[in-house]
């Protein structure tokens, strides 16, 4: 396995206390932000996977998509609108949105976050 996924392996939704992505929100720990309001939060990736890859967040802690309730719904929204608009402006040809639910799904930080890669052919299927 890749060390994304051997990360993700060893971390866990019961981990306690602030997550990384939280102090990045607090503004504790420096991130390369690109975006902000009063909802979220979009940086670069410190280990991006493509030219372009950063990550949308909630300011909320929400710590998997699966997480969610209905009443999150504007949030959710809101989220893939900010990528949107950010993913079209950095990658005009073209861009992907992943999230990475639990661990089958590799997430390693329990923040929610979406990911966003672009500025190269992705290809398909992803491992
Ligand atoms: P995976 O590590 O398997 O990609 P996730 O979907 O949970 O799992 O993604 C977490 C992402 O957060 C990773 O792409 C990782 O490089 C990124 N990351 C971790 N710490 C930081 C940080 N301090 N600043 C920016 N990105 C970070």
């Amino acid at each position: 396995y890749s060390d994304e996924v051997k990360r993700a392996q060893a971390s866990s939704v019961a981990s306690p206390g602030p997550t990384i992505f939280d102090k990045i929100i607090s503004k504790e720990i420096k991130a390369d932000i690109i975006y902000e309001d009063d909802f979220c939060l979009a940086f670069n990736d410190v280990s991006p996977q493509a030219p372009v890859h950063f990550l949308v967040i909630p300011k909320k802690s929400i710590p998997r998509l699966q997480d969610c309730e209905a009443s999150d719904k504007e949030i959710l929204g809101h989220l893939m609108l900010v990528a949107r608009s950010l993913g079209s402006e950095r990658a005009p040809g073209g861009w992907r949105l992943v999230v990475n639910n639990g661990r089958h799904g590799a997430q390693s930080v329990y923040h929610l976050h979406l990911h966003v890669l672009g500025g190269r052919q992705m290809g398909w299927p992803p491992g």
